[in-house]
């Protein structure tokens, strides 16, 4: 029987999977849905670090996309959106196809903008390829010197990742802007972050990067920083091809959303994780936002196939965030209170093992 309606997913990301899990418990009749991915994986940032650190391997902190959507009944369709034109409810692929939607869910995350720093530079996302760079790289020659450009939670997590994993004797650089160290944090949580910084030798530049190589870093004033490896890991912003779509868009260039995550201008077109951006409330861009949103984003892209009525997602106020500091300890952030210790670490790591088991599908030892 030919379907009735067409549903498509752009990208597998965080809130994704809660799509994913929904359309496996409860599958719409006389749809088709197709889940659009560059690749058959989702790597989950929040163990990155970790598996940079040496705690997990590579199979622990990815999600296999392919048997979840055959258990959910999605053709797979391993292809990277290129283009979109919403009055015509189609999308663009980069693999030349054009695809029609009656109903878009959206969750690709966002690029890295290298900006004034040129193409060249290491960048960390896509994160697949940060992934096989650094694989390639550790399997080569550990690097001596490591500079880390960017003083939010990634660069600051993989910094002292990198200082873990290199022990010692190796120098690693953390240039973390003009706006400072973790500037998006409560004042607690950058103290410690500094105390936990300066307490394993990695320098904390309070400025910007002027020029970026593969080999040096140039900071605002003046200073050369030598490195065998550099990585950007600051300038995340929402994708191009959202341009031109004729979906409205935020003033970041997220896609504009209303509560109850469809686009503003468009209400077959829903979207969360850091692709989107919530008119009524800005929220934080964060993998920990992305995660929470899945359960509406699931209820409403499936309602509408339904015609249900869309229901408001009452995004917290304030989330846990839990950053890591290299070895077993990681600092847990709440609201402005903030505290560190090997507990706090083996929390995360709970959380963090419990988010993967939940989108784990059949039996794999290796990833366990
Ligand atoms: C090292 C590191 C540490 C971090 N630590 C934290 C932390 O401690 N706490 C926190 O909250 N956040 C953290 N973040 C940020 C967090 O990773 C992001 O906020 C989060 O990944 C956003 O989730 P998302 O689902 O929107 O997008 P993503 O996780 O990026 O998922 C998007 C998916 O879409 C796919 N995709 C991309 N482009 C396309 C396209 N054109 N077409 C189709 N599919 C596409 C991708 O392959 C991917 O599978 C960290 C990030 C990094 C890199």
């Amino acid at each position: 029987m030919k379907a009735a309606q067409r549903l498509v997913l752009l990208g597998g990301g965080h809130a994704q999977l809660a799509v994913l899990q929904a359309l496996a418990r409860q599958r719409p009749a006389q749809v088709e849905v197709v889940l659009v991915t560059p690749a058959p994986r989702q790597v989950y940032s929040g163990m990155l670090p970790g598996w940079l650190a040496g705690h997990y391997t590579e199979a622990q902190c990815v999600i296999a996309l392919a048997p979840l959507a055959a258990a959910a009944g999605v053709t797979l369709r391993l292809a990277a959106a290129v283009g979109l034109d919403a009055a015509a409810r189609t999308v663009r692929l980069d693999d030349g196809g054009v695809l029609g939607y009656d109903v878009l869910s959206v969750n690709t995350g966002p690029v890295q903008d290298a900006g004034r720093f040129g193409g060249g530079v290491p960048t960390l996302r896509p994160i697949e390829d940060w992934l096989a760079r650094t694989t390639r790289r550790l399997a080569e020659a550990s690097p001596r010197r490591v500079v880390v450009v960017g003083g939010g939670a990634a660069g600051f997590e993989l910094a002292l990742a990198w200082r873990h994993r290199l022990g010692a004797a190796a120098e690693v650089v953390l240039v973390a802007g003009a706006s400072g160290l973790l500037a998006n944090y409560p004042a607690a949580v950058r103290r410690l972050g500094a105390q936990a910084l300066a307490d394993r030798g990695v320098r904390c530049i309070e400025g910007a990067a002027r020029e970026i190589a593969a080999d040096a870093v140039v900071t605002a004033d003046g200073r050369i920083w030598p490195a065998d490896e550099v990585v950007l890991a600051t300038g995340t912003v929402a994708p191009r091809w959202l341009q031109g779509s004729g979906l409205a868009l935020a003033p970041d260039g997220g896609l504009a959303t209303l509560p109850t995550l469809q686009s503003v201008s468009h209400p077959a077109v829903f979207a969360a994780g850091d692709v989107a951006s919530r008119l009524d409330r800005p929220l934080p861009k964060s993998g920990v936002y992305a995660v929470r949103a899945g359960a509406t984003l699931a209820a409403n892209v499936l309602g509408r196939l339904a015609g249900r009525a869309p229901v408001p997602w009452d995004a917290p106020v304030r989330t846990l965030n839990l950053l890591s500091l290299g070895e077993r300890r990681a600092i847990a952030a709440w609201g402005p209170l903030a505290v560190q210790g090997r507990w706090v670490w083996r929390w995360k790591d709970r959380i963090d093992r419990g988010f993967m088991a939940r989108h784990r599908v059949g039996a794999d030892p290796a990833a366990t």
